[in-house]
């Protein structure tokens, strides 16, 4: 895992001011019945030593895990150079 940033501010999930650190931590989840590992980032409250996804986070997660799915079954997400027709 790395840090993305630390910033003080009004922690959302204690709600007490302190340094949050944004954080991008290696995650694997089963999306579609497919084993994907992508990177997630999470806010750390180290009052409550807790991970949490807030905001924008969660959808960013969620596409992030989208496009790993998407690149371990060989989807493009673009339309440029996509196979003509995929039968079955
Ligand atoms: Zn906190």
């Amino acid at each position: 895992m790395r840090i993305l940033k630390m910033e003080t501010k009004d922690c959302p999930h204690c709600t007490r001011q302190h340094p949050v650190a944004t954080m991008a931590v290696e995650e694997t989840n089963i999306y579609k019945g497919v084993k994907v590992s992508y990177e997630a980032v999470y806010e750390y409250c180290g009052v409550a030593d807790e991970w949490h996804a807030v905001g924008d986070m969660i959808s960013q997660n969620y596409r992030s895990m989208v496009a790993a799915y998407q690149k371990a079954v060989g989807e493009t997400a673009s339309a440029d150079g996509s196979p003509a027709d995929a039968s079955g």
